[in-house]
């Protein structure tokens, strides 16, 4: 049976929970334990889809189409886990299901509480879903304990440690241990407090991980472990990383994982094979080259927004033994001149332009496109990026003046379009039969056949792939011909060869646009190939400026 671990956060948000809680996971895998990761979001929204990439950082989908906290990637990242939507919840799902039984009658006219009605909801949300041969199961808690909003979910975990067992289930906490320059010295008091709160809520925590920008004083550790009452080894000091994939390495070497198995009380644990992490450490640390690659987006001033991109780059990276370096670029200070995008675009050694939604730096985006094609810098267009490539290729490769999308308001020409407007009364009638109709978002993992001779099925290996989706508009099948007579050839497919899924152009170095998101499965240790190539071909690109 599986069991429970619990990480909590005090003091301050933005402590790093969703890294501890995914090297964590990457620890007890490595000593051949089976994981499953969760995240439990404290917020009202019923997930974070609608919510701005500047305040929330990405959306990150699942195999099965949930849109979820970016926590998931990192949590998916670390292990190779792939998520599912039964991994991340929040207080709005969680209410929306109360809420639609309580309308139903289900409640046979009991007054609906929050104990017990949604902690009970909190608690099966926790235990649904476990694959019999999981061994741990780690759920963060988002948010900081103390909030108003957290508390259903610390009742709902103080609950479960009862019902059970105290012996499987472990509650780590998160805190930290400010630098006082004044004082020249660590202060302890904020965890003590933070730790005082927890109990005040009837947990416990067996371990405290305290984040701290210098080394933790022995005095100090064992100050923690008297005030906080846990043992003086299971405070386990966490100082800033050199790599996000330093640190499941860092947190073996303070004892976490070995704390966590001893309270569990478990003594024969074999001991963990960090040689995955060892070689993507040499290979980030040990780089033989550098490339510069320019990513023309909008949500540019917040990097969370692009995470699993800013990390499927790296992978890149890895894959080649180069270091990776991202300038970003906000498509909408893209003047028209064309000189001064030569100017922005010139040190690049390729070009990406990423997913994103609406008109705002579109024209950047496209004048970004048509500079990459003209000087044949590598290329890479990714969801709305494929877009902005067929767009470019329509205006400048196939004469299709005035060629644009539908998302941005009426258009004579819609290469890109809702499928409800360019598909077939019979491809849209078998499209909903499937319960896969345009107009709402295209969400998860689908399927699509690549052409026999076309660069992506070399890159890929296989005729068929699977990819994760988050749109709602499609390239119009019906510009296909002209584009392919301007030299973009539609080289993936939807299984039924209704929808475009990649684009490529022959007569380019390397020119790529995917309708999907092929970051988000992209892992440390399993460089994703569409990555993987792009880094090899900006290297090409390095040798020749
Ligand atoms: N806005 C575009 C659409 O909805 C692209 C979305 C994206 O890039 N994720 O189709």
């Amino acid at each position: 049976m599986a069991r429970f671990i619990f990480i909590t956060g005090g003091v301050v948000s933005s402590l790093g929970k969703g890294l501890m809680a995914a090297s964590l996971a990457a620890l007890l895998q490595a000593r051949g334990y089976k994981v499953r990761l969760r995240k439990l979001d404290p917020y009202l929204n019923v997930d974070p889809g609608t919510m701005s990439p500047y305040q929330h950082g990405e959306v990150y989908v699942t195999d099965d189409g949930a849109e979820t906290d970016l926590d998931l990637g990192h949590y998916e990242r670390f292990t190779g886990v792939p998520a599912r939507q039964s991994d991340n919840v929040t207080s709005g799902r969680i209410y929306q299901g109360i809420i639609q039984r309580e309308r139903r009658g289900d409640y046979l006219g009991a007054t609906v509480q929050v104990i017990p009605h949604v902690t009970n909801a909190i608690k099966d949300f926790i235990r649904a879903d476990i694959d019999p041969e999981c061994d741990f199961i780690i759920c963060e808690i988002g948010g900081t304990v103390g909030d108003i909003e957290s508390l259903p979910f610390i009742e709902a975990i103080r609950q479960l440690r009862n019902e059970v067992g105290r012996g499987d289930t472990v509650s780590i906490h998160t805190t930290l241990v400010p630098y006082i320059a004044a004082a020249g010295e660590l202060k302890t008091k904020p965890t003590q407090h933070s730790v005082r709160e927890l109990t005040s809520l009837g947990i416990q925590p067996e371990i405290l991980v305290t984040r701290c920008d210098r080394p933790l004083p022995d005095s100090d550790r064992a100050k923690i472990a008297l005030f906080c009452n846990v043992r003086t080894e299971a405070v386990i000091p966490a100082l800033d990383a050199a790599s996000i994939y330093a640190v499941p390495a860092q947190y073996h070497e303070a004892g976490l994982d070995s704390e966590v198995l001893h309270a569990f009380g478990i003594d024969d644990a074999p001991t963990p094979d960090l040689a995955r992490w060892d070689d993507v450490l040499d290979r980030l640390l040990n780089p033989e080259g550098e490339v510069t690659i320019g990513v023309v987006g909008k949500y540019v001033g917040l990097q969370d927004a692009y995470k699993s991109l800013t990390e499927a780059l790296v992978h890149g990276g890895l894959a080649n033994r180069v270091k990776v370096n991202i300038k970003w670029l906000d498509a909408e200070l893209f003047s028209s001149a064309e000189s001064e995008i030569a100017a922005a675009l010139e040190p690049m050694h390729a070009i990406l332009v990423p997913g994103g939604f609406g008109e705002r730096g579109s024209e950047g985006k496209i004048a970004s496109v048509h500079f990459a094609r003209e000087r044949k810098v590598p290329f890479f267009g990714i969801c709305l990026g494929m877009q902005m490539a067929c767009i470019e290729g329509a205006r400048n490769t196939a004469g299709i003046e005035g060629a644009g999308s539908s998302e941005f308001g009426e258009c004579h020409e819609p290469v890109v379009g809702l499928i409800t407007e360019w598909m077939s009364a019979e491809g849209l009638q078998k499209r909903e039969a499937s319960g896969d109709l345009g107009g709402t978002m295209r969400l998860g993992a689908y399927e699509a056949k690549l052409a026999g001779n076309s660069v992506v099925r070399s890159i890929y290996g296989s005729d068929t792939i699977s990819e994760r989706h988050r749109h709602r508009y499609e390239v119009n099948i019906h510009y296909k011909e002209a584009l392919e007579q301007g030299g973009l050839v539609f080289s993936g497919m939807s299984p039924d060869g209704e929808l475009p899924e990649i684009v490529e152009r022959p007569d380019h170095p390397w020119f790529i646009g995917v309708q999907f998101h092929p970051e988000l499965k992209s892992k440390p240790f399993d460089p994703h190939p569409l990555f993987a190539s792009f880094i090899q071909a900006a290297v090409k690109q390095s040798r020749l400026v």
